[in-house]
């Protein structure tokens, strides 16, 4: 079949990779359903979508990944040839304080999704959004797909219950169903909370005398930061293979958020140190110090790399900041 007869559905489409892929899958002629979860300022759920100018293009459908009833139902109705699982209760601060929403979401959420999979259309292709995070208390200095888990948060655990299910079920049930294991991935439409995007739209707001300082937590962390547009290639190539498998997405560099805040600032001529205010509220009750991912199996069996370093990320996310706020 070729991808213009292709029927794409994903959750999380509102999110930040949820846009990006859209998009990349509106370029190769998919048909493409997102599902949306009901909220009462509609205004703002498409916000990403609007950004990147394809809201009109998608088919928005409504449903929970905690309600199995509104995954069947949207199975039935799309029958779609690929489904990408993307939405998930994501940030990962906030996961002690919601641990058990976030296990119903991020975790059997997954389930959910596989099970109306199964029960309406086992022949569609399954991508689940893993995450480096699984990793956590770091066994190995280079994470593979073969280094041992050990996730710290609430978050990872229950992204590491959605990864053995997406693997049990390929295996029990023959489901063509791929996990990507992906590094941090940022962009100019990364949420707000996260450090890369906290750290760019501060660094503008300083600029243009709206801020004066910026309060972070631990900036010794390490993190492989990779751009979210190269990610989501990788995640469509893991569907298009002969038999699906598990894949580590990095870039194979770490990088301090002390050193990507001096990044974001040089670019507006600022020093981040003049700035910077170390606030114990951004602590983490288990933190993980450092990741660094080895792509060399994506490299080899998809023939994906990363393209856009940090650097050229950081500025551009800056310049989209300044957009935003001038
Ligand atoms: P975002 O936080 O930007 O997006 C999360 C999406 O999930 C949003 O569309 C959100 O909808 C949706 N969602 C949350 N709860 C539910 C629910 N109960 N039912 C349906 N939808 C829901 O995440 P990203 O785009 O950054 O990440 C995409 C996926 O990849 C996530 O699963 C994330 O955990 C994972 N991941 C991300 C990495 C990264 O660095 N970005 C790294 C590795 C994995 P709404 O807009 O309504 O809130
Ligand atoms: P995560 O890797 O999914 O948790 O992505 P984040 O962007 O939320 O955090 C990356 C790293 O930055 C973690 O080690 C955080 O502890 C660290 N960090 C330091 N200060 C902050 C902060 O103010 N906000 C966030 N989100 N992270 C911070």
């Amino acid at each position: 079949m070729s991808d213009t007869n292709k029927k794409a559905f994903i959750t999380g489409i509102t999110g930040q990779d949820g846009a990006y892929l859209a998009q990349l899958l509106l370029s190769k002629g998919y048909e493409v359903y997102g599902m949306v979860r009901r909220s009462s300022t509609a205004e703002v759920v498409d916000v990403r979508l609007k950004w990147l100018n394809i809201v009109d293009k998608i088919h928005l459908v409504d449903g929970d990944l905690t309600d199995l009833s509104s995954l069947i139902r949207i199975m039935q109705d799309v029958q779609p040839d690929e489904v990408y699982n993307l939405a998930a209760q994501s940030f990962v601060k906030t996961s002690w304080q919601q641990p058990i929403l976030t296990g119903q979401v991020t975790g059997m959420g997954a389930t959910h999704i596989l099970e109306a999979i199964r029960l309406v259309k086992p022949d569609s292709r399954y991508y689940q959004a893993s995450t480096s995070e699984m990793f956590g208390l770091i066994q190995e200095s280079y994470q593979k797909e073969s280094t041992p888990f050990y996730p710290r948060s609430p978050y990872a655990a229950a992204k590491l219950y959605a990864h053995w299910m997406t693997i049990n079920y390929r295996e029990s049930f023959d489901m063509y169903a791929c996990s990507g294991i992906l590094f941090n991935h940022e962009s100019p439409l990364r949420g707000l909370e996260f450090v890369t995007r906290k750290v760019t739209d501060a660094a503008v707001r300083i600029k243009l005398g709206l801020q004066t300082e910026l309060r972070l937590g631990n900036i010794d962390a390490k993190r492989d930061w990779g751009h979210a547009k190269d990610y989501v290639r990788a995640m469509w190539l893991m569907l298009q293979q002969d038999k699906p498998d598990d894949f580590v997405i990095a870039t194979g560099r770490t990088t301090t958020v002390r050193d990507m805040c001096h990044i974001a600032f040089e670019h507006l001529g600022l020093n981040a140190q003049d700035y910077i205010v170390i606030d114990p509220q951004f602590f983490r009750p288990a933190e993980v110090e450092v990741l660094l991912g080895d792509p060399a199996k994506a490299k080899a069996a998809l023939g994906w790399e990363a393209k856009i370093s940090l650097e050229a990320m950081i500025c551009e996310m800056v310049d989209a900041d300044m957009q935003r706020l001038q």
